[in-house]
């Protein structure tokens, strides 16, 4: 059995005011202290004014920031973006591709391609998120659509990437995918990725879609899931640690 590093990933998206974000760094640093020698790799991914908040706050801590998104270029006259190059200090990994920024930014798998490489030649880690349309899954199009997410988004990429298969229709709804289709879409994840030109069996695969304290437990003991992209329920602590502490069990 191969052993791949697994994670745990907080999507804080566009939530938490400077304020808040502040109890919630000292909330985190009591829950992951460095002497609790935590196995899983933990990530936070708040809002980009919040990264230097956490930069300024953070303890010796047992986990680190990632940012939600960043824009392809390293700088140049684009009003309102952040490039890597502002922040890329403060980080160590990147998400890329969400579906949020699919469909409300129009993002398309090139532009995604661009940015994961600009992550990589900065020796930074992205975590790429794909996933179906309910549509394209009564389809029968799941396995055309990671295929056509996957060979376009990583082309020419040559760096370790992290995959997060998150369904579009369980994003924030309260509807987790079942185990079956989870499973199956992980292995074709993998299969897809040996096409393509990576060793698939040595890249974590997150799952992200509606997980909470209650299904973490049950989707963290699947084959091929190597941690969770998690939204909703990562903007209470409590609950985000209790979701830590189930992959941290299943070693
Ligand atoms: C996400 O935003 O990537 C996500 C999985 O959200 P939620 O956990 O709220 O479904």
């Amino acid at each position: 059995m191969i052993n791949r590093k697994q994670y745990c990933v907080a999507n804080l998206k566009m939530n938490l005011s400077g304020i808040q974000i502040m109890d919630y760094i000292s909330e985190l640093d009591n829950l992951f202290d460095k002497s609790n020698n935590n196995k899983v790799n933990t990530i936070i991914c708040p809002s980009v004014t919040s990264l230097s908040i956490f930069f300024d706050y953070i303890r010796d801590n047992n986990y680190c920031l990632g940012a939600q998104n960043i824009h392809h270029k390293e700088y140049g006259a684009y009003t309102g973006e952040t490039s890597i190059n502002m922040i890329s200090d403060f980080i160590n990994f990147v998400i890329l591709g969400h579906s949020e920024r699919r469909q409300y930014f129009n993002e398309t798998n090139e532009i995604i391609n661009k940015k994961i490489i600009k992550v990589s030649q900065h020796s930074l880690n992205s975590i790429v998120c794909i996933g179906e349309t309910l549509d394209q899954r009564k389809n029968d199009e799941v396995k055309k659509t990671l295929k056509n997410q996957l060979s376009a988004c990583l082309q020419n990429v040559k760096s370790e990437v992290i995959i997060a298969y998150e369904p579009i229709w369980a994003i924030g709804t309260g509807e987790t995918a079942t185990s079956k289709i989870i499973v199956e879409a992980h292995q074709i994840i993998r299969k897809i990725l040996n096409d393509i030109g990576f060793d698939g069996q040595k890249i974590s695969i997150l799952y992200g879609g509606s997980v909470n304290r209650n299904n973490a437990k049950e989707l963290i003991a699947l084959d091929d899931v190597d941690g969770f992209l998690i939204g909703g329920a990562s903007l209470d602590v409590d609950h985000f640690y209790d979701i830590y502490k189930f992959i941290e069990e299943s070693f």
